[in-house]
């Protein structure tokens, strides 16, 4: 995957090595589920079930903004910065005007957000109420080790899901979504988690035109993106977790169907493609 000559937007902000976050008094464990269930990429998905409405807003640590000067950090602004070229092209098309994150934060373990407490052991996460994204860069090796979804390609693949979830909320889908799941509907947050995954696949189609080749995925890196998606699928990760699936605790979607809607983006390009909500069979 080509990156390392892309442009930096410098939407990042850094708050490794800040230490504990303050917690104001509250325990860490009590307030870890309190965070919204919608958009936790997908360590545990039974822990975030139950969970449809957002934790207290946290005390949020002041980091360093701009573009680190690690190479981990950087990758993360390159990306970050393409997909957001990628959604204000798309946006400007239909005549409308795409806001980037707040934020992309870095941290190290937990950190305060908008949506209560962010820990590492959730995986990556969007928080609507602050609109950034929050990663710890830890993922990647638990993607490699746990998931066998290593490389580049599959961590911008988790970088543009995170901001599929911003776009989601620029369009107004999680509240759509969230009213749904109020109504006891068939699982709005898994035809969220799919259209975000369809939203990173049409990231990929149109990454190489906007940075004018700067960042560029060939088709093995599609692959790659695709194996992320079926790694993290809530089917692979609750086999690997109990031994058995539980498709009642499933709040991403199955390996298949995250597959399937990554292709249906990429194939396409076309934001159009990802209707989830539309689609009578996921
Ligand atoms: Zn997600």
């Amino acid at each position: 995957m080509e990156w390392e000559e892309g442009r930096g937007g410098g939407g990042i902000e850094d708050r490794r090595g800040l230490g504990p976050v303050g917690t104001g008094g509250l325990g860490v464990g009590g307030v870890v589920l309190a965070l919204i269930g919608y958009f936790v990429f997908g360590i545990s998905p039974q822990q975030t079930t139950s969970v449809l409405s957002s934790g207290p807003a946290y005390e949020q640590q002041e980091g360093v903004r701009g573009t680190p000067s690690d190479e981990a950090g950087r990758f993360v602004d390159v990306i970050s910065t393409n997909v957001d070229d990628v959604w204000t092209q798309i946006f400007r098309k239909a005549g409308q005007r795409y806001e980037p994150p707040a934020s992309i934060v870095l941290y190290d373990q937990a950190t305060g957000t908008g949506c209560g407490l962010g820990q590492s052991a959730m995986g990556p996460f969007y928080c609507p109420n602050d609109r950034k994204v929050y990663l710890d860069l830890s993922f990647w090796q638990e993607l490699q080790s746990r998931f066998g979804a290593g490389g580049e390609a599959a961590r911008a693949y988790v970088i543009a899901h995170e901001m599929g979830h911003h776009v989601q909320t620029l369009l107004g889908t999680s509240d759509e979504a969230r009213r749904l799941g109020a109504q006891g509907a068939e699982s709005g947050s898994v035809r969220l988690e799919l259209q975000a995954d369809c939203y990173a696949g049409v990231w990929t189609a149109h990454a190489a035109e906007v940075s004018g080749g700067k960042v560029a995925l060939d088709p093995k890196d599609i692959e790659d993106g695709l194996r992320a998606a079926a790694a993290v699928g809530d089917d692979t990760l609750q086999k690997k977790a109990q031994g058995q699936v539980m498709p009642d605790t499933f709040t991403h979607g199955t390996s298949a169907q995250r597959t399937r809607w990554f292709k249906r983006g990429a194939d396409s390009g076309d934001p159009n493609a990802c209707d989830t909500f539309g689609a009578s069979s996921l």
